[in-house]
C-alpha cells in the first residue's frame, strides 16, 4: 500500500487527526494506498510555514528563484516514467497519455515559469516634463492553489509554478481523488533543495482541507480550478475577505464543423477532442455541431471510428480510453446518458459501462458514447457531463450555429472547422468563449491567456497573465 503524507515546512508529515482516506485505483476499483485526511490544523500549520518562508523567498533574486524552478523541472523530466505510471494508476488515464501529455506538461510548466520570470518587466508612464510613474510588481504573500483530478500534476503545477516564480509561497491542495503525483512532487522539491515552507502540500477532502485554505485569513489569493458549483462557493466565501481570485471552472464546449472543412483532419482531431482522457478535459468538445449537408457523412464515419476505439487496461499502449476517475463520477455520467434518452436522444454507439474481466472487472470503464436527436436547449446539451459522451447537432447557417454554440451558461473553449478564412475569423469573433481553436484542438502556447467567460470562470492563467495575478502592482509617482 502506498502511503501519502503531507508536505509541510520542508518535511513529509502525518495529518494532525491521524486519520487517512483510501486512495482507490480506478482501473480496478480497489484501494491501493492511503492519503491524509487533513483538517484546519494542518492547513494552519502549512500556512504558518508558508508565511514564515515568504520574506526570504521573496527577497531572493529572480535568478535564484528561477534556478529552483528549473531544477524541479529537470527532476520531473528525470522521473517522467515513474510519474506517468503513478498518474495513470491514480486517475485511470492511459499511461501513454500521461507519458506524452500530463507529465511533459508539468515539466514544461516549471520550465516555462522558471524562465518567464527572468523576462517579466513592469510598466512606466512618463508625464513629460512633469514627472514619471513606474509600477512595481511585488509578490503578495501566501498563495492558495487548489486543483482538480482530471489532469492532476499538469494543473497543480500550472498554478504552483507561477506563484513561486513571482516570489510568493504556497499552500496547495490537489484533488483527494488523485493525490499521488502531488506527493511525488513534494519528494522532488525536497531533492531540489527548495527552502522549507516555500511550497506546502496538504492532502484531504475539498470541503474540509480545501475550505480551510479558502477561509484562511493569512492566504490573500486563491487560484482554483474545478467545478462551477465549487467555484461559486469559493467566490461567495472569499469575496467578503477581499481575496484575489482566479477561477477556472467548467465548460460545455462547442465543436463547430462546416461542410468546407478538411474532413480527414477534422475527423481525427474530433475523436481526440471528444474522448481524450475519457472526455474528462475541461476543453473537450462535448457538443458537436455539424453543417447539415455533411451531417450523415460525419455521423457514419465518426461512429465507425468511435466503435473501433479500445477501452481497457490503461497500461496497454493501444488503449484509447482507460477508466473514468471514480465510481461516483461514472454513475454521474451514466445518469446523464439516461437523461439524454428521457429527453428523446438516440444513442448511436456506447451508452453503458464497458464490460471488463479479471482484475479490471470492478473498474470504472465507460463506452465512448455518441448521441443524436436532442435540441440544443435540453439539459443534456446545456449541462457539463465531463465524461466520454458527445452529442451531434445539425445546423443550417452561421447565425444559427452561433446562437446554439453561445446558448449555454458556460464559455470556456470552442473549435471551428472550415477552410474559409473569412468565415473562420467571423465565427471566432462571434463565439462567447475565452479560447477558440480554428482547425485544431488543444494546441497550446503557454504564453497565451487561458480561461473562460460566463460561468466558466474569472481571470486568466498562462504567460504573464499568471504573473500579473500573483503580484500586486504598486504605482510610484515622482515629480521632477
Ligand atoms: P471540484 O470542484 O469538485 O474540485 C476541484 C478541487 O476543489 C478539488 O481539489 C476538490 O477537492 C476541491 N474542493 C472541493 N470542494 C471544495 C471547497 N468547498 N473548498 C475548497 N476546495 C474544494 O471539481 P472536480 O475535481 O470534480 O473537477 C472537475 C471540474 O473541473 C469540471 O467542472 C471541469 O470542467 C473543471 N475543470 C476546469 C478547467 C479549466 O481550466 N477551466 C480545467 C480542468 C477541470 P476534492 O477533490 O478532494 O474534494
Amino acid at each position: 500500500m502506498e502511503k501519502i503524507l503531507n508536505y509541510i515546512n520542508g518535511a513529509l508529515v502525518e495529518p494532525h487527526s491521524g486519520n487517512h482516506l483510501d486512495n482507490i485505483e480506478p482501473a480496478t476499483g480497489k484501494p491501493y494506498g492511503t492519503i491524509p485526511d487533513s483538517t484546519k490544523e494542518d492547513v494552519d500549520q502549512a500556512t504558518a510555514a508558508a508565511k514564515a518562508a515568504f520574506p526570504s523567498w521573496a527577497a531572493l533574486s529572480i535568478q535564484e528563484r528561477s534556478n529552483y524552478l528549473l531544477k524541479i523541472a529537470e527532476l520531473i523530466g528525470q522521473n517522467l516514467e515513474e510519474l506517468a505510471q503513478a498518474e495513470s494508476r491514480d486517475n485511470g488515464k492511459p499511461v501513454k497519455l500521461a507519458r506524452t501529455v500530463d507529465i511533459p506538461r508539468a515539466q514544461a510548466n516549471f520550465h516555462f515559469y522558471g524562465t518567464a520570470i527572468l523576462h517579466y518587466a513592469s510598466e512606466s508612464h512618463s508625464m513629460g516634463e512633469v514627472g514619471i510613474n513606474y509600477t512595481l510588481r511585488e509578490p503578495i504573500g501566501v498563495a492558495g492553489c487548489i486543483s482538480p483530478w482530471n489532469l492532476p500534476l499538469y494543473l497543480f503545477s500550472w498554478k504552483i509554478a507561477p506563484a513561486l516564480a513571482a516570489g510568493n509561497t504556497v499552500v496547495a491542495k490537489p484533488s483527494e481523488v488523485t493525490p499521488f503525483t502531488a506527493f511525488l512532487l513534494s519528494k522532488i522539491c525536497i531533492e531540489a533543495g527548495l527552502p522549507k515552507g516555500v511550497l506546502n502540500i496538504v492532502h484531504g477532502l475539498g470541503p474540509k482541507a480545501g475550505a480551510a485554505i479558502i477561509e484562511h485569513e493569512d492566504i490573500p489569493m486563491i487560484s482554483f480550478t474545478g467545478g462551477t458549483a465549487t467555484g461559486e462557493w469559493i467566490a461567495r466565501t472569499a469575496a467578503p475577505k477581499f481575496k484575489k481570485l482566479s477561477l477556472e471552472l467548467g465548460g460545455k464546449n462547442p465543436n463547430i464543423i462546416f461542410a468546407d472543412c478538411d474532413f480527414d483532419k477534422m475527423l481525427k482531431t474530433t475523436l481526440l477532442s471528444s474522448f481524450a482522457n475519457q472526455g474528462q478535459i475541461c476543453l473537450c468538445g462535448s457538443r458537436i455541431l455539424i453543417e447539415r449537408s455533411i451531417y450523415d457523412l460525419f455521423k457514419t464515419e465518426f461512429v465507425k471510428r468511435v466503435k473501433a476505439m479500445k477501452v481497457g487496461n490503461p497500461k496497454e499502449e493501444d488503449t484509447k480510453l482507460g477508466a473514468v476517475v471514480s465510481k461516483p463520477h461514472m454513475e454521474k455520467v451514466l445518469s446523464y446518458i439516461e437523461l439524454a434518452k428521457e429527453e428523446g436522444g438516440t444513442v448511436l454507439t456506447g451508452g453503458k459501462q464497458a464490460e471488463m474481466t479479471g482484475e479490471f472487472k470492478d473498474g470504472y470503464y465507460l463506452e465512448p458514447t455518441v448521441i443524436e436527436g436532442l435540441p440544443h436547449t435540453c439539459r443534456t446539451n446545456q449541462e457539463e457531463i465531463f465524461g466520454p459522451v458527445v452529442t451531434l447537432i445539425p445546423f443550417d447557417s452561421e447565425e444559427e450555429v452561433l446562437e446554439m454554440a453561445n446558448s449555454t451558461k458556460y464559455g470556456l473553449a470552442s473549435s471551428v472547422w472550415t477552410e474559409n478564412l473569412s468565415k473562420a475569423h467571423r465565427v471566432a469573433k462571434g463565439l462567447h468563449t475565452g479560447i477558440v481553436w480554428v482547425n485544431c484542438w488543444l494546441l497550446r502556447d503557454l504564453r497565451t491567456p487561458f480561461g473562460g467567460v460566463k460561468s466558466s470562470g474569472v481571470g486568466r492563467e498562462g504567460g504573464f497573465e499568471a504573473l500579473q495575478f500573483f503580484t500586486e502592482p504598486k504605482n510610484v509617482c515622482i515629480k521632477y
